[in-house]
This record gives C-alpha cells, structure tokens and sequence, in this order.
C-alpha cells in the first residue's frame, strides 16, 4: 500500500464530505414520500420485498379495482392495515369505507410515479430534450439513455434503434443552442473543451433479439446491424456513444462489439466511443489490460467508463443456482479493491485510453483523483460521472470538487421505468451501499474512506470458519450437474470438437449387449441424423424374442446374485458410471445433437440430468438400505427393510434419450433388479451409450442388457413375458395403457404381479394472468412451447391468457416467434431444429392441418429447411377447451392459445384435459399464486418460470391423472417403487426378560 497516497485519498474524502456537510440524497429525505418509504424498507425486509415487488408490478395496475387488490395483497398485514407510511400524504383522515379507499389508491399512485420520475429525465423525446437542458444550465453534462423492455423480437429491436434516431434528431436541433462548459480543453465549442455536447448510452441487448452469449458471432453482427446506424448519427453530430455493460451473457459479445465498431474502416477515425467495464467481475481487470493492450496494437484511443455493476444480485443468484463458480466477487471491499485496481491501469494508460469514473462512492472517487494526480494525467483524459436522480449530495460535490460531472440520464416509458427504479431502489437500500451507509446510517466518515484492503481483511478476520461439508453415509451431499455456461469459451469450443469427433465414428454396425456379450443380429435398423436423412449415423441390431428370451434369462440368473450384492458396492457402480458419464459429457451430448436434433444445451443437460440420476439414486440407495425398527413396544423387535422385485424391462423414449433411460435402468440396477432395456428404436445410438458407461462402471455380466428391438416384433413379448417382474416405461399414453393392460394378465410360469411405472406425457398449460411481466412471460413460454421442438413431454401446448391482456401479450409472443432462428441443431444460432423423425413430422404436420380447421392461425412459419424432419413453428388462436388441438398431445411446436375472462375460468380450462403433468402460471398477484398452488392440478407446477426442465432432487418430475402411474423421478419416493418391504418381528422377551435398547425411554 501506498501510505502517501493513501493518506492524500483519506483527506481528499474528509474535504469532499465537509464539502457537502448536512446534506443527503432526496430518495433518504424523510420529508418526503420517498424518503419515509425507504427508511421503512430498510428497516423492515419483508416490506422491503413487498415494496419492490409491488412497484415492479405497480404499472400494469391500469384499473382502480387491480390497483386496489394488488395494494392488498401486498400490504394488509394480519390486521388488515396498509402501513400508514405507505399511505403518507393521503390526509388525515381515518380509512374505511370507499371514499377514502379511493383517495390513498389515489396517493400511492401519484407518490409511486413520482418515485420513479425521479430517476428518469423524461417520459417522452420532448420532455427528455428539454430536461436535458436544464440540467446543462446547472452546470452538468449528461449521457442519455433510452429505457427499454426486454427485447423479445426484431421488431422491437428496430423500435429501439428508431428511438435512439428520434432522440439523437431532436437532441440534433436543440444542441447548436447549448452553450459549452468552459474548462482547459482548448476547443470552446466542445463542452470543458475538449468532449461532445452530446452523450449517449445504449445497451447492446436491446438490438437483436436474438443474443445469446453460445453465438458470439451471430449476437455481434446482430447489434451491430442496428448499432451502425445510431453511431453514425452520432458521428453526424459530432457526439459521443458509451455502449453500456449488462449482465455478464453479453459481456464478450459487448466487447468484441466494441473492437469491431472502433476499428471498423469507417469509423476508425473517430475517437469519441466508449465501453463500459464493471469491476465487480473477477474478470475484469484482465479485460482492462487486455482491452489496453488490443488499443495499442490497433493504435487507436478508446474509451472506457469504469462501474462496479447493477447486476450483481442477480449474478450471484444465477451462479448459485446453476452450480457455477461465482463470477463476481463475494465481498463488496473486494469490488472496491478492484475498482482501484482496474481504475489505476486505466489512467496509467491516459495517452491511449479516456477515462470516466462512475461512482457515487467518496472513497472511490478520490482514490481515482488522487492517483489521476499522482500519474500528472491531464484533466481531460478523465471525468466522473453520476446516476440522475441517485446521490445529488456527490454529485453537487463532484461539481465542486472537479468541477465536471456527467449525469447519466434515461428517459422513456414508465414500464421499463420502474424496472430500472427497482434496480436503482435496490442499489440504494443495499445493506453494502456506500451511499446507505453515508447518508441514511450515518457511517463514520473515517470508516467510509478506509482503505477497502483493511476493511477486507477486517471482514474477513471477523467471519466464522466456513462449516466443513458433512459426508452422509461417506459421500458429500448430492449436488445437481452444473449447467452450461456458454459464457466460458471452453464450453463452447467443445462442442464442435465433440461434433466432429463422433462424426468419425459413425458408420458402425451397433450389436445388442446380453449377458456381458455383444450379440450381432442379421436384422438391422439404421439410425439417421433427422437434419439430414442421409448422415446415417449406425446400423443397430434388432432382438428379436430369442434374444428377448437370452436377456431374460440372463438377468434371471444375474439376480440371485446382484439383489444380495450389498447396496454399498452397487451405489458404487452408479457413483462411477456418473464419473464416466461426467467425463465424456460433451461427446454423449453430440451422439443427441446429431441423432435426435436436441440444440446444445439441451443435450448437454439431458445428460447432466443422467448424470444427476446416477448420482441421486446412488445416494437413495443407501438411505433406503438401513433397516428401520418400527414401534417401541418392549419385549419385541420390529424391523423394516427392502428386497429388490426381480427382473425389470425399461422401456424409454426417444426425447431424452440418455437422461430418463438412464435414470429408470439405475433405480432398478441399484435397487437389485437386473435391467432388459429397449432403447426407442430412433435414438438407440444414444441408447449404446448405456452399455459403454455401464460395461465401464463393472456392472456384472447380465445386470444390463441392451435390446433394441422393433415393438411389432418383441414389444408385448416382452412385457407379458413371465420372467419380468415390473415394467418402467416413458412414453405415450396409448402405449402406456397398452402395457398397463399387457401387465396385468398373468401368464403361465408367472411368479408375481407385475408393477408398471409409467410417464405418459401431457397437455400442459400456462396461464398469462393480467399483471403477468411479460418480458418474462414471453420469454419463457417461448421456450417452454418450442425449445428442442415442444418435444418433451412438460412442454407448453396451451397458453391461457386473461383477457386484459391478451392483445399484447400474443402481439409480442407471435412476434419473438417469428424471429428465431429454425434450422439445424448443430449450428448454435438455431434455437429450433427437426423433429426427431419423419414419422414425427408427419403426424405433427396433421395436427397443425387440424388447428387450422378448429382455430385461427396466428402463425405458422413458412421458412424452414426443406430437407430433413422440420414442420412449421405454428401458434393457433380462438382454440376452445373442447377442441382436440385442446384435449390431445402433440409433441412438436404448436401452441394453442384460448382466452379466459378471469383468473378461475383458466385454472378451469387448465385442469380441463385428461392429463395433469406440468403446469405454469405468470402472475404478479400473491393470491393468484396462492389459488393457483392449491388448485392448479398438476404433478409439476412452476410459478412465475418456464414449465420445463426439472432437476432432479430439485424438482421431482411426474404427473397424475392419465399423465402416469408411479412417483416422481428423481423424487425420495421413486426406488420404493423397485422395492417390496419386509418386515421381521422378534419377540425378544426370554422368561421375562428383554433387553433394554439403547434409546428406550420408558424405563
Ligand atoms: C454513469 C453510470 C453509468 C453506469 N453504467 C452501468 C453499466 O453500463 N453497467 C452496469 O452494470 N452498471 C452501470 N452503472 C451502475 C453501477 O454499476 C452502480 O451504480 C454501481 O455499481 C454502484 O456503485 P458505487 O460505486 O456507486 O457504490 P458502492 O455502494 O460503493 O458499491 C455498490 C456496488 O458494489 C457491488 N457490490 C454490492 N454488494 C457486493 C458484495 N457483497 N460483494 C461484491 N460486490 C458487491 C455492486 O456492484 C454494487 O452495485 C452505472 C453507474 C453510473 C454512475
């Protein structure tokens, strides 16, 4: 540490804060609304929660009668009361009765808007142009930005470029009128004489639709397509543009953005473009000198605007969620620390790079101008810059201080508005909030300005030692496979390289695998890619019922052995078939992307999700194999344990063609249940995968036998075989009764009642409630209906939505539809590829005739590949509860959309079909969530999400009704099903006397 220096920050911070003594940000001044309402929040979480939710919601509740039930459901506390400073400035008289009601909705709204015009500059262009302005007759520069929804389709991507010309022309007119701000520059028409008038900020997401951090190439050129327009409008008015940083998905497409704009032939020339860099993330400082050092071999200045990050809740939660290692750091000193870090190499670097310091922390403000003094780099290679409407106090401050200050300005519609004032709302009540601890705690200033290393240090001395992991039964806890994260360029590479090395397999003949033998037959079947008919990707062997009958009677044999074999040493063979598994994850991915057209992520979390089968049941296993004493009767010992049932055929389907297969043959393996698999005959290159993964893992010899087969020929074979003492079946419901019924006629030789275990699929439904956010709601049935083809059996095929909202809501879903990309399942810009196979297609491609006979078509998209199993994309509106496109199961994209005049009418229509799988529901409503988790009948409800994809322990995946027979997968109660209980009683008593064990507590 640098002690001079150090000490020269600490004084500079005393003198910036004496600057600004007694004063404090408008959102803490408790004179007013706001001021009073945060101070609540801060002291109350739950309210805090409420709060934010609520203005989350707050402008969808266009009607008195949704304002008022939302303020309920939100606010009334066991006494019925909203907080009285909720309804501050609503007079003093007593509530009750409708009047008053009417009065504080009145209040809250008018004091909720006001909240929120708070931080934007306008509403509109006009009000924005002239409230810029102003702003510049106080003294300040600004950076405009422009507020916008999540862009979900190109449509909306152009809106959001046209509104960046709209302002930059009306800016164009007004700016020869502003006078620059004098400062040392030496160009008077420039504003401190040497920077444009005027600034803009954009975030790069909201120009193509279509970003996504697993195409980098495909999100550039996107955004760049809309970016190349805006900037040279820019240019035009001789401006500046700072592409703003978002969440960490676009970080590399921002920055490649970046480097191809600055130095694009065009544009070369012109200095004025910046990007933004936000030290929070551990990879930050690498991108600052790696950035500098692409500047200097380019020869080109750039720009950059330093932050910490908006995002960081969200980063650490998603990380967490899906398993990955925390991109940001985990200690706010630690994102000072860095901030320094990152700001220091910065202006080292002064003659290539400008630099704009954006932070409303003293401390981090004047470390950066102490260190800009100490390196002498000039007054105009640096600024500072402020959020408009956040921390008035530091920006009055810098303005004294520095003597420039920009503000960073954004202006638009009141929707986005109020999800950029909860990120600013949060920012501020943060308990880690520079600004909450200056101003509404009143930290001492000694304390604000330490140094954020010894802060750390002291932090860190004071945390509890992190508790030790505890092993049960040996193994750490079960933790699900992590999810891919694309935005590591590792995950990304691998998958062509894993393309391309299971392309060179191909070709080979495919052999059944019984008893521990592979066993050739003359009937083959080739597996094809569904892209393209003529990649056949292997001949498989076909059992007929002799080998049926090998298989059967192998597993037979291997039973006496394996049921004995201690549940230790089988978990064993899991816990090392999920190692094999984990270790060729990518290559078990690509055998699906080639032969069953699931995209990248979806294959690679089928497999992770058999991954997290292996590992679950494995662990289930164990707990299940300690025999339990029931009762406490003395004198008597009563034990509970479990043996395997027998033999059992898995019968599996091609949609995940390696998770639930291997899912269902490991609860039987580990149970003690020798395995006759039938892969489905389309994915049973995939199926191989098995053998190799089990034969690798040491499962004895007739443990697992691999029987592809055609059903025509072995199917009922099969199950009525007598040898077979359960069936697990994933299919359809057709098949699935068909087996139900097979199953229960007992054959000659039979020894006992065969179990069935049966996934039978579904129609499930999510419902759009009115004050449903709709940036999610689009987002996530778009992918609940059409991600990998609508072809898993949670998938969305009816979207119910409440009328108030419907017009929007399907505008904006049919038009992201028409935007993804359709093509092959290999070529990651495709969000939606084949179906698995032409007999797929076809009776896909029947159903969509059908719905243009019971409903109007609202889309049906004509663009796909002519070759290969592709069908349109389709989305039929005016569909009633009683149509078949209603009633039956698809399998493929076609969405039925029905409307519902209230939230009752679409649980009805919902819970009104044969089947009761998944289920979701988009809402903002607590009592609607609350209704909806009572009566919403279905296996698998999701709030507010995609109805898809459940992890296993997570979420225990399976439905009811004529969804299925059988407990959830990857739930604690699914081996039970593979298991008969036992119990042995012993009586214990000898001539009077019985033992005493050792927690008895009658005695
Ligand atoms: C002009 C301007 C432009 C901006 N543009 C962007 C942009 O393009 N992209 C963007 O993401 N943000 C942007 N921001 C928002 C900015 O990220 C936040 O305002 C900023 O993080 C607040 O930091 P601070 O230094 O003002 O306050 P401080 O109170 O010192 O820091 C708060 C910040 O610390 C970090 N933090 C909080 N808790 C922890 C923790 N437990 N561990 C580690 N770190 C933690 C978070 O980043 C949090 O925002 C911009 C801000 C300004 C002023």
């Amino acid at each position: 540490m640098d002690t001079q220096l150090e000490a020269k920050i600490v004084e500079r911070g005393k003198e910036f804060f004496t600057s600004i003594s007694g004063e404090a940000p408008s959102i803490f001044n408790k004179g007013w609304w706001t001021g009073k309402v945060m101070d609540w929040a801060m002291k109350n979480e739950d309210f805090k929660v409420q709060l934010f939710r609520f203005v989350d919601v707050f402008p969808y509740l266009n009607t008195s009668e949704s304002l008022s039930r939302h303020i309920r459901e939100y606010f009334s506390g066991d006494d019925h009361e909203v907080p009285s400073v909720l309804k501050w400035g609503a007079g003093k008289a007593s509530f009750g009765g409708k009047l008053t009601a009417k009065i504080m909705e009145k209040t809250i709204r008018s004091n909720i808007e006001n909240m929120g015009r708070q931080f934007i500059v306008g509403q509109n262009t006009k009000e924005a142009v002239k409230g810029l302005a102003k702003l510049r007759k106080e003294g300040f520069t600004f950076t405009v930005d422009l507020l916008g929804e999540a862009t979900v389709s190109e449509e909306e991507a152009d809106a959001y470029r046209d509104g960046y010309l709209e302002v930059l022309d009306a800016i164009a007119e007004e700016q020869s009128k502003w006078k620059a701000h004098a400062g040392n520059g030496g160009d008077p028409s420039m504003d401190w004489g040497y920077t444009p008038k005027v600034n803009v900020s954009i975030k790069p997401s909201a120009l193509y639709s279509q970003a996504k951090p697993v195409d980098i190439e495909g999100s550039v050129q996107g955004i760049y397509k809309r970016l190349e327009p805006v900037y040279r409008k820019v240019i035009e008015m001789g401006a500046f543009l700072c592409i703003d940083m978002e969440s960490l998905k676009y970080r590399e497409i921002t920055l490649e953005l970046y480097r191809r704009l600055r130095s694009a032939q065009e544009f070369r020339h012109y200095p004025h473009l910046s990007i933004v860099l936000q030290a929070y993330l551990r990879c930050t400082e690498q991108d600052a000198e790696q950035l500098v050092q692409w500047a200097r071999t380019e020869d080109l200045p750039i720009a950059v605007r330093l932050v910490k990050g908006a995002y960081w809740d969200m980063e650490s939660v998603l990380a967490k969620q899906n398993n990955w290692d925390f991109p940001v750091w985990m200690h706010k000193p630690e994102s000072d620390i860095a901030f320094e870090r990152v700001a220091k190499i910065l202006l080292e670097n002064h003659d290539l790079v400008y630099f704009a310091c954006g932070s409303h922390n003293i401390r981090s403000i004047s470390a950066t101008m102490e260190m800009a003094k100490a390196m002498n780099v000039p007054e105009e290679r640096y600024e500072f810059q402020v959020l408009y409407g956040m921390a008035e106090p530091v920006r009055k401050g810098l303005l004294n201080v520095a003597g420039k200050v920009r503000l960073y300005c954004p202006y638009g519609d009141i929707i986005p508005g109020m999800a950029y004032l909860v990120r600013r709302l949060l920012e501020n009540t943060a308990n880690e909030s520079f600004l909450r601890q200056s101003f509404a705690d009143g930290a001492e200033v000694a304390r604000l300005m330490e140094n954020p290393q010894i802060t750390l240090e002291r932090e860190l001395a004071a945390r509890p030692e992190p508790k030790q992991e505890e092993l049960v039964d040996g193994l750490p806890p079960f933790k699900n496979d992590a999810m891919i994260d694309f935005t590591i360029p590792r995950c990304r590479t691998a998958f062509p390289a894993a393309i391309k090395k299971v392309r060179e397999t191909t070709g080979g003949t495919i052999p059944l695998f019984i008893d521990g033998k592979e066993v050739q037959t003359d009937d083959v079947i080739p597996t094809t890619n569904p892209a393209d008919y003529s990649e056949k990707l292997a001949d498989v062997c076909q059992a007929g019922t002799a080998e049926i009958d090998a298989a059967l009677e192998a597993a037979d044999k291997a039973f006496l052995t394996w049921r004995d074999t201690p549940a230790k040493e089988r978990a064993e063979c899991l816990l090392k078939a999920a190692e094999i598994a984990r270790q060729r994850q990518y290559e078990l991915s690509a055998w699906q992307v080639l032969e069953i057209g699931k995209q990248w992520d979806q294959a690679f979390h089928d497999v992770g999700e058999g991954i997290d089968f292996l590992e679950y049941y494995a662990r289930e296993m164990l707990r299940l194999d300690k025999p339990r004493r029931m009762g406490r009767a003395p004198g008597e010992h009563n034990q509970l344990f479990y043996q395997p049932k027998g033999v059992a055929a898995v019968i599996s389907p091609w949609n995940f063609p390696f998770a639930i297969a291997i899912g269902m043959c490991s609860a039987a393996i580990v149970t003690g249940n020798p395995v006759v698999y039938k892969p489905a005959s389309i994915s049973s290159r995939v199926g191989y995968n098995l053998v190799e993964i089990f034969r690798e893992a040491g499962l004895p010899d007739g443990v697992f036998n691999y029987c592809p087969g055609r059903s025509s020929v072995m199917g009922d074979y099969l199950i009525e075989h007598p040898k077979v003492s359960m069936i697990c079946f994933t299919g359809s419901m057709e098949v699935g009764l068909r087996i139900q019924n097979k199953a229960s006629v007992v054959q000659a030789g039979q020894q006992q009642c065969k179990r069935v275990i049966a996934e039978m699929g579904g129609k499930n439904a999510i419902i759009i409630d009115d004050d449903a956010d709709l940036d999610e709601a689009v987002l996530h049935v778009v992918y609940s209906a059409f991600a990998f083809q609508g072809q898993k059996c949670s998938a969305c095929s009816r979207v119910i939505v409440l009328d108030p909202i419907y017009d929007r809501f399907i505008e904006r879903l049919v038009a992201a539809c028409e935007d993804i990309n359709i093509g092959r399942a290999e070529d990651p810009e495709n969000y939606m590829g084949p179906l698995a196979d032409a007999s797929c297609q076809k009776t896909v491609s029947e159903y969509i005739t059908l719905a243009e006979q019971e409903g109007t078509i609202l889309l049906k998209r004509k663009d796909i590949p002519a070759e290969g199993a592709y069908v349109p994309l389709t989305i039929v509106g005016d569909i009633k509860p009683e149509h078949r496109i209603a009633q039956e199961e698809i399998f493929g994209p076609v969405l039925a959309v029905m409307r519902a005049a209230t939230f009752d009418e679409a649980l009805d229509i919902a819970n009104g079909t044969r089947f009761a799988l998944t289920g979701g529901v988009f809402s903002r409503s607590p009592e609607h969530l609350e209704q909806a988790r009572k009566e919403f009948r279905v296996g698998n409800l999701y709030l507010n999400r995609n109805n898809t994809g459940a992890l296993v322990e997570r979420q225990p995946f399976g439905g009811f009704k004529m969804s299925g027979v059988g407990s959830k997968t990857g739930g604690p109660d699914y081996l039970l099903q593979f298991l008969d209980p036992r119990v042995v009683t012993e009586n214990t008593m000898r001539r009077g006397f019985a033992p005493i064990e050792e927690d008895d507590d009658w005695i």
